[in-house]
């Protein structure tokens, strides 16, 4: 018996169509780095594709030269963390440049070629991670021809903040974007990730690049979350047994029946994305009622205490994420965040797409 993760791609694209409403005059992309935060980039990016959705970004080249291997020719790909020249097998990726030893290696290639290689340019403006430094995008604006071959397609920033909308580094971040681009030869923007499409006209651009929201992630925490759930995952019941007041549960005996207790175990572990750190604090949801994780989360099993639930036989399955446990949810009971949880999600599922 096997776990079941079910992915609703109605309700990505229906979350990606809520975007673009928003966005709107400005296009939106979709960040499906991660495998789609675990959800699956191909059938993410074609339900996008589906939906209108013509600009994509993934973190490393081996997801971009999958991505268009799903999706075919055309839509932008964008490569966040950058490659080196030629090395995308022919896939038409184009590379974020996020500094000027990135930008030299493109513009010499393009020169070599003796052809404009599209790619998008990458400023810092407050999280020192990757893309331009202050000095660099002045050593730009004093010496353009470093850009020479280069057809830029976008300037982009990343937000630190987002998910705090009164962080004072958003409007900084918003400032100094504004004032690199005055630097920098006039092309379109990329700028609100999903949270930052929420903090109002100073962060617009040409393309937002939202992630989470898509797949269900609450853009807007501590507000109503405006997206749908996307994914469920409901792992089935191996046994039931009947335990005397006193028996303890699981690795550590970390848990002891506080009286005669009904426990179903169930086929999923933290091997299976549901964190470790869940023990003691979560709860699944069995025939429509909350049931108490108790014990410690092991590798491929976990413990439910299901008592109070009438009925329950082997097989049945025991809701761990999803509309009544939602990524949110679940996260703050591990002390997380929704990414972490929908990305360690794994393989071990059967998976179904709808
Ligand atoms: N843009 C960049 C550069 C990112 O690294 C990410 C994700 O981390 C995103 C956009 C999407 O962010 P979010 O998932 O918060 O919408």
């Amino acid at each position: 018996m096997q776990a079941v993760l079910t992915v609703d791609l109605g309700a990505v694209a229906g979350n990606w169509r809520l975007l673009r409403d928003r966005a709107a005059p400005g296009a939106v992309a979709g960040v499906v780095k991660a495998d789609g935060y675990g959800l699956g980039a191909a059938p993410v990016a074609g339900a996008l594709l589906a939906a209108g959705c013509r600009h994509f970004f993934v973190a490393h080249l081996a997801e971009g030269v999958a991505l268009r291997a799903a999706i075919g020719p055309g839509p932008l790909i964008a490569v966040l963390n950058g490659f080196a020249p030629g090395a995308d097998e022919d896939a038409a990726l184009l590379p974020v440049l996020n500094g000027l030893p990135d930008i030299a290696a493109w513009s010499a290639a393009a020169r070599a070629a003796g052809r404009q290689l599209p790619a998008l340019l990458h400023v810092d403006t407050g999280m020192a991670r990757l893309g331009l430094a202050p000095a660099e995008v002045e050593a730009l604006a004093a010496d353009p021809s470093r850009l020479a071959g280069l057809d830029l397609r976008y300037v982009m920033t990343h937000l630190a903040c987002a998910d705090e909308p009164e962080h004072p580094l958003n409007r900084d971040q918003a400032a100094r974007f504004a004032a690199a681009r005055a630097r920098l030869p006039a092309m379109p923007a990329s700028f609100a990730n999903s949270s930052g499409m929420f903090l109002g006209p100073d962060f617009a651009s040409d393309l937002a690049r939202p992630g989470c929201a898509l797949y269900g992630i609450n853009p807007t925490p501590g507000r109503p979350n405006s997206m749908r759930q996307a994914v469920r995952l409901a792992a089935p019941i191996l046994q039931l047994r009947e335990i005397p007041r006193g028996t303890t549960v699981g690795y550590g005996a970390s848990w002891a029946a506080p009286r005669p207790t009904r426990i179903a175990t169930v086929a999923a572990g933290y091997a299976d994305g549901y964190l470790r750190s869940l023990s003691g604090r979560a709860a699944g949801i069995l025939a429509g009622r909350p049931v108490p994780l108790v014990g410690r989360v092991s590798m491929d099993l976990i413990t439910f205490d299901v008592t109070d639930v009438p009925g329950v036989a082997p097989g049945d399955l025991v809701e761990l994420i999803g509309p009544g446990n939602t990524p949110d949810e679940v996260a703050e009971r591990a002390g997380t965040i929704g990414y972490e949880i929908l990305t360690s999600l794994g393989a071990r599922y059967r998976r179904e797409i709808r």
